[in-house]
């Protein structure tokens, strides 16, 4: 993950352009995502699928000739969906286009135009207070043209049409965490499932932020009643504790399944409900769609000070916490995979377990925890409670009560309820 994110870091993406297609594009050599184009004036919603934005250098130059502020030395340095400039200004006729963030005086903000044409160039408080009055020559070679939005899609099919969503979106420039931890997570994610066979059927997008989970939003309207359920994957490589954002319902399936699996780590974590502001749950919770997706991320976007800002890069990120998320990720699947509701074969009453040779397998382990966690699956496999219920009654682990029903199902005294 860390490798591919160190590959995509130069990258100069935005909501289109050629980086964004590249960044796909190399995305497609570690799995098979397919990718489609949307083309500029195609009407999403309330929406417009904007021009296609392409940039290959930007700078001011001081009347010596140097580039004071350069976008060849980091592409945040542009405001993003700049129009093209090519013109000479005095400092005081160039401030109103400079960006800066005095708070932070050592970081160069990431600012964005999409939708309102402009031009400007975004730089640290600290470089903005060095500048001195000049003739400034000021180039933007950039486009704002026809083209189309680029976002991309795998469908990994499963025994049933039942679908869970993993969303992640790739238009930020060179940031980590928010946002390239969540492209290459979903990435490793992928590879880990591919070629296995599941349940359920999972859908991977990687898609523009807002404007290109409307798009796909859009062309898939009729598609979605298959969808239990969703996770939108971001700010997923910092130190931060795992946070996980619920759901517009707040006790869906899916915010039950990952509530947890964040309990089950033993490890400080925090759940909040949903709030309208934050990533594309905006778009997948808005109310012609009401569908029942969160986000797991660590430290919350906005919640740290690195965020959209020159200083979320590949040091804040490490390939540990990379890691670390991406287990949470696996483990959300291995419960939705897992969880069954099953009917007790031997209800009146217990079971002999010594009989069936279980109790012995208990006893060599000395495991008085799997002893425990057979008996509430036995008492509790009444076609009523499925095993995300019994290991929520029991305070176990959804692990140990799924290593209970599976021995109890080899010995015959489980059986998978059949509506
Ligand atoms: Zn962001």
């Amino acid at each position: 993950m860390y490798s591919l994110m160190e590959r995509l870091y130069p990258l100069t993406r935005s909501i289109t352009g050629n980086g964004t297609r590249q960044t796909l594009n190399i995305i497609k050599e570690y799995i098979p995502i397919i990718i489609n184009e949307v083309p500029t004036g195609t009407p999403v919603f309330d929406w417009i699928i904007p021009k296609e934005w392409n940039i290959t250098d930007a700078y001011v130059k001081n009347s010596k000739g140097e580039r004071v502020i350069d976008f060849k030395k980091n592409n945040l340095h542009v405001l993003s969906y700049s129009q093209p400039v090519n013109t000479k200004m005095t400092l005081e006729e160039l401030k109103p286009h400079l960006y800066t963030l005095p708070e932070q005086p050592d970081v160069i903000p990431y600012m964005t135009t999409y939708y309102k044409e402009g031009w400007g160039f975004c730089l640290s408080h600290q470089s903005f207070s060095g500048l001195k009055e000049d003739m400034y020559e000021v180039v933007i070679e950039s486009t704002l043209s026809q083209g189309s939005l680029t976002y991309a899609e795998l469908y990994i099919k499963g025994e049933t049409k039942d679908e869970i969503i993993f969303s992640s979106y790739m238009c930020h420039p060179s940031m980590c965490n928010d946002n390239l931890s969540g492209p290459v997570l979903l990435t490793a994610l992928v590879e880990g499932m591919i070629g296995k066979k599941h349940r359920y059927s999972y859908r991977f997008l990687l898609v523009p932020e807002t404007i290109g989970a409307l798009a796909w939003l859009s062309r898939n309207d009729n598609n979605l009643a298959s969808v239990k359920g969703g996770l939108v994957i971001t700010c997923v490589g910092d130190s931060g504790d795992m946070t996980y954002k619920r759901s517009k319902q707040g006790d869906a399936y899916i915010d039950k399944v990952v509530e947890k699996v964040l309990r089950d780590t033993g490890s400080p974590h925090k759940v909040i409900d949903f709030f309208p502001m934050g990533s594309d749950e905006r778009q997948f919770c808005s109310p012609g769609f009401n569908l029942p997706m969160g986000s797991l991320v660590r430290t919350l976007y906005g919640c740290f000070p690195e965020y959209h800002t020159s200083a979320d890069d590949l040091d804040f990120v490490k390939a540990e916490y990379l890691e670390d998320s991406l287990m949470r990720y696996r483990e959300v699947v291995e419960v939705l995979e897992w969880n069954e509701t099953y009917i007790n074969q031997s209800s009146k009453g217990e079971p002999r377990l010594d009989k069936r040779g279980l109790y012995r397998a208990i006893g060599i382990k000395t495991n008085t925890k799997m002893e425990e966690a057979i008996l509430w699956t036995l008492s509790f496999s009444d076609g009523q409670y499925s095993l995300l219920d019994i290991a929520n009654r029991s305070s176990m682990s959804f692990a140990l009560i799924k290593e209970a029903s599976m021995q109890l199902v080899e010995h015959g005294l489980l059986k998978t309820k059949t509506d």
